[in-house]
């Protein structure tokens, strides 16, 4: 039994049995998810606000 779903992040088809990152492609998505979460990328969702103040290679640090 295969089971797959889209990464949240980039939108890959992405194994679910056997993945560390599950539901995420990656760590690199991992680690970008949660850098939205901190950063209130998510929480401002809503609001019609545009992220670019959230570069894309603040994930990068880590
Ligand atoms: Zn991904």
């Amino acid at each position: 039994m295969t089971t797959s779903v889209n990464c949240p992040v980039c939108q890959t088809e992405t194994p679910w049995t056997g993945n560390p990152y599950r539901p995420f492609c990656s760590r690199r998505c991992h680690i970008v998810d949660l850098g939205a979460w901190v950063d209130g990328t998510y929480r401002i969702a809503g609001e019609d606000v545009e992220p670019e103040s959230v570069p894309a290679d603040e994930t990068d640090r880590q």
